[in-house]
């Protein structure tokens, strides 16, 4: 299995609502992105899935956040607080639609350089079950 990790950023202001404190009024930040996939095999060629491919998807993801007031000017966010980890949840489902030939794992979101979220999807497997055995 290979791992393979592409970074973006994008610069936004945003406020957080249902919060008491410094960050429930507007402000800004330049967060940074990381998007992680997975890749089972390579291609004759060596390489997992181009870079280029990846970056490419995780920054026009990123364009439409980039300048923006999350709040109001994204729709997704009009309802969903602006926090790191909803950033990084919506940047993961946006993203995984993109990309091709490679499994999106996680998705990183800096937003300052002490601060990080990240989403990931719960495996979904069905849970073991195990027969309880009876007294014989
Ligand atoms: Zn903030």
């Amino acid at each position: 299995m290979y791992e393979l990790a592409v970074r973006g950023g994008f610069a936004a202001a945003h406020n957080l609502r249902d919060y008491k404190g410094k960050c429930e009024h507007i402000h800004g930040h330049n967060y940074i992105v990381e998007a992680v996939f997975e890749c089972a095999g390579l291609q004759k060629n060596g390489l997992g899935v181009d870079f280029g491919i990846l970056k490419e998807s995780l920054n026009t993801v990123l364009e439409g956040l980039d300048h923006k007031y999350l709040n109001k000017d994204v729709e997704y966010f009009r309802k969903n607080n602006t926090s790191a980890e909803n950033i990084a949840f919506y940047v993961f489902g946006s993203l995984e639609k993109r990309v091709k030939g490679a499994k999106l794992v996680k998705v990183g979101v800096w937003e300052s350089e002490n601060a990080k979220a990240t989403y990931s999807r719960p495996c979904v497997a069905a849970p073991v079950t195990r027969k309880k055995r009876g007294r014989r």
